[in-house]
């Protein structure tokens, strides 16, 4: 069970741990993930140590030419791995990182990461490594690696149901071409992604659905790739943020060196704001908005037309506060919460979300709900959801609901991000916090708020 005693920072913190996970614990005959996605595959890996079968229902086959597939339409936009999530590939793959840079991709060291804030370059942050690649082929290791687990294997159901006997779960139903057919499995993982149904199959079932939190961000995306010249550029990797804290439907721009010796760039806005929806406008924006760096990438020849993609919301769903839950059940990543993308939370919290399903098989009692594995789960998305909502309750387009005690936060966070920008100690908590190595409250210890209190420019 989870300590209640120990501070949500201290869960955080243990989540985040790389060591071994300890002795594996076989619970289940047949564990059946939905999704073959980041979250599934890494929730695949953790439970191979629980289960003698793990069978991964994924109905989508390959990603189209431009990165994209069905199942996850917005795999081809730029998507940046924080260090918090590497580390936690590390630690369920050991040496994924090293194998996807020998394979292609681009390990970023410090001093070539560079981040601005309103035109304004920021002083160095933590100094950790990252790894830079495009989701695809992110994707395309990941499920590599858990193929090659002995006890893990795919399946293109497309499930379609849940079924129950009793106060526990006991199979899957399937879509299949003239009827629905049974699959069993004594513990069910949701990793289906935004569009889960889990919540309706639930209700259907009996059960109850979880509640669910919206908040109505409105971004636009538009990523396009260039072929990069230099194996080995000063700058890798650089995030150009405008607006979000400042009341802008302007969100920022992002490059990153990426496998096959290309650059992706990305351009965000809010709203009506659709920045690079052809080639034309995409190149000069880079060239004329944003820092040189943005026009150097941009000089190259472009591969491939600009891909779009337009997000409504961030959105979450409260399993901790469902009451009446069977038990071999729970929900991992972007079907439990996602973000505003401008923060690249997604992959990391899906990362942790595998390290809080590890500890609650390691530990709790599975004949039950899973409520140990929601309770930890809730300090993950808790952590992600309140660091991006706060920033983006600041937009003009948005209304709330604002927390309690909001306009202090508010007060506070913008003392916070302005000392990141000068203040090398501030900056390196900072992007712990934002890495996911960190929990968000050690951004506000005495020490940290002092620093930014005398260091606000
Ligand atoms: C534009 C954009 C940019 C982003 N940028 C970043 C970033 O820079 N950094 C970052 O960390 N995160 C980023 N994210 C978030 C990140 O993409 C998500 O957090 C991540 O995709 C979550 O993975 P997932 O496995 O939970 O879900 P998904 O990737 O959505 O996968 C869900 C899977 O479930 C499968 N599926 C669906 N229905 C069924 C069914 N009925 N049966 C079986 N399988 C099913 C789908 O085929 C799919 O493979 C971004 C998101 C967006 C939209």
């Amino acid at each position: 069970m989870i300590a209640r005693r120990r501070s949500p920072a201290a869960i955080f913190d243990a989540l985040c741990g790389t060591g071994p996970a300890g002795a594996p614990r076989v619970w289940f005959d047949r564990a059946v993930v939905l999704g073959g996605s980041v979250a599934g595959l890494l929730a695949a890996r953790v439970l191979a140590d629980h289960a003698r079968e793990v069978v991964v229902f994924e109905p989508d086959r390959a990603a189209a030419p431009d990165g994209s597939r069905s199942g996850a339409p917005h795999s081809n936009q730029l998507h940046v791995l924080q260090p918090g999530g590497r580390s936690q590939l590390d630690r369920w793959f050991p040496g994924f990182a090293g194998q996807a840079a020998a394979e292609g991709a681009v390990l970023v060291e410090p001093s070539a990461r560079t981040r601005y804030r309103n035109g304004r370059r920021r002083v160095a942050g933590a100094p950790v490594e990252s790894l830079s690649l495009t989701r695809p082929f992110l994707e395309d290791l990941l499920r590599r690696r858990t193929s090659a687990l002995p006890n893990v294997t795919f399946a293109g159901h497309r499930a379609a149901g849940l079924e129950a006997t009793g106060a526990a779960v006991t199979g899957v139903r399937c879509a299949g071409p003239d009827a629905e057919t049974v699959e069993p499995a004594d513990f069910v993982v949701d990793a289906m992604g935004r569009s889960s149904r889990l919540g309706d199959w639930l209700e259907r079932a009996g059960w109850e659905a979880a509640p669910v939190r919206r908040m109505p961000i409105r971004i636009n995306y538009a990523t396009a790739l260039f072929r990069r010249a230099e194996p080995d550029p000063p700058t890798k990797t650089a995030l150009a943020l405008r607006g979000a804290l400042d009341g802008s439907e302007a969100a920022g721009a992002a490059f990153a060196a990426v496998e096959g010796d290309r650059w992706m760039a990305l351009l965000a806005g809010f709203v009506d704001h659709r920045p690079g929806r052809t080639a034309d406008d995409f190149v000069r924006r880079c060239r004329d908005e944003y820092p040189p760096e943005f026009g150097h990438v941009v000089s190259g020849e472009m591969l491939g037309p600009v891909a779009n993609f337009h997000l409504a919301e961030s959105r979450r769903r409260d399993y901790h506060a469902v009451r009446r839950l069977p038990a071999g059940v729970v929900s991992v990543g972007d079907a439990v919460a996602s973000f505003n993308p401008i923060y690249a939370q997604g992959l990391s919290s899906a990362a942790l979300h595998a390290a809080c399903l590890s500890a609650y098989l390691r530990s709790d009692d599975v004949r039950a709900p899973a409520r140990g594995f929601f309770a930890r789960q809730r300090i993950v998305v808790d952590a992600a959801w309140g660091f991006s909502t706060r920033a983006d309750l600041a937009l003009p387009h948005i209304d709330g609901p604002y927390p309690r005690g909001y306009r202090a936060t508010r007060w506070i966070s913008r003392r916070i991000v302005d000392a990141a920008q000068v203040d090398p100690v501030v900056a390196r908590r900072f992007d712990e916090v934002t890495f996911m190595q960190r929990h968000p409250s050690t951004l506000v210890t005495p020490g940290i708020l002092l620093r930014s209190l005398r260091n606000t420019p």
